[in-house]
């Protein structure tokens, strides 16, 4: 990417796409055009093809999407799949027609099967039955990965797609209904902190296992790949380790301070029971993540702490 390209960031507002801007800036990347959501209504295909038109941009990064937790993925299925859908089939549609040199489609872990072995390499995709309770979010994402590939090969369109592992960072959503858990566990032993409550509820068993990226890290390899990566093969995003909720829970109660006990809500579901991406396509080009769970953990609380009245 030329330093003077002109690179449309969707969802700029959030997490991901906040990130890729404050990557994109800090690399000298100075014509970014951005649109907030009251601006640009990307579930409408007629604003979203207006706009580039209008704009043209060279570079997209498409991270715009609707996302949540497990609660808000099993509760809202159907905005989770309508969404998405129109959103990415309304932008990689008239980024093709605008002419567009390259798009950036960000896709999730959750598209691989729920008994996939572990850790999960690409190529399991499509390879068994998906976790119950984010499949509609699952099959939207699988949707555009694969008509990000479709387009590569009849039109010829640069599209490529990155599976990034749960994520976590500054400016995450911290609504106990609809947020991820690390959020949540940040905001739950903040809170219990605050209040001097003897216990804080983590839902499910502790069992599950998942790998946490740092946002920060995630935009350095978007930008990475989106300079490196020419291939219609999907390609995963992640540290590489994971790690059981229970422990996720002791650390981020050392990290807050929080002297009380851990007690399971079972009424609240697992989900997949283990989450890990093989990264090792990734790492042969060269990228490897950078910030430890321990530090990008403090930092968040940090940066709760500051935005989020602590
Ligand atoms: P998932 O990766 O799609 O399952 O999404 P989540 O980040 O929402 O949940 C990951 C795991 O953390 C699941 O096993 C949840 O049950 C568990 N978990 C424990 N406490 C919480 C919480 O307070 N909020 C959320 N969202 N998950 C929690």
């Amino acid at each position: 990417m030329e330093k003077d390209a002109k690179i449309y960031v969707a969802g700029h507002r959030g997490l991901v796409g906040s990130a890729i801007v404050r990557k994109l800036q800090a690399e000298g990347f100075a014509n970014l055009v951005l649109r907030t959501r009251a601006e640009l209504d990307l579930t409408r295909q007629a604003e979203a093809e207006a706009f580039f038109a209008e704009e043209r941009p060279a570079y997209v990064f498409l991270a715009a999407a609707k996302v949540g937790g497990i609660l808000a993925n099993d509760t809202r299925p159907g905005d989770f799949i309508r969404d998405n859908l129109l959103i990415q089939t309304h932008v990689i549609e008239a980024a093709r027609q605008s002419g567009v040199k390259k798009l950036l489609f960000l896709g999730s872990s959750c598209i691989y099967p729920k008994l996939a072995p572990q850790p999960m390499a690409e190529d399991c995709l499509l390879t068994g039955p998906l976790e119950p309770t984010n499949e509609p979010y699952a099959v939207a994402k699988i949707a555009g990965l694969t008509m990000a590939k479709a387009y590569r090969k009849q039109y010829g369109f640069n599209a490529i797609s990155l599976m990034p592992t749960n994520l976590y960072g500054p400016g995450d959503n911290f609504d106990l209904a609809s947020s991820h858990v690390l959020a949540a566990l940040l905001r739950k032993f903040h809170e219990a902190k605050a209040t001097n409550a003897p216990t804080v509820s983590v839902w499910g068993t502790g069992a599950p296992r998942r790998e946490f990226l740092h946002v920060d890290d995630l935009a350095d390899a978007a930008v990475f790949l989106m300079e490196r990566y020419e291939s219609g093969e999907l390609i995963n995003v992640g540290v590489g380790e994971d790690i059981a909720i229970r422990d996720l829970a002791a650390l981020i109660r050392e990290v807050v301070g929080y002297t009380g006990d851990i007690v399971y809500d079972a009424s609240k579901p697992d989900g997949t029971p283990r989450k890990l991406l093989d990264v090792s396509r990734l790492q042969a080009l060269g990228w490897r993540a950078r910030i430890s769970l321990r530090e990008g953990v403090a930092a968040t609380y940090a940066w709760y702490c500051a935005n989020h009245g602590g």
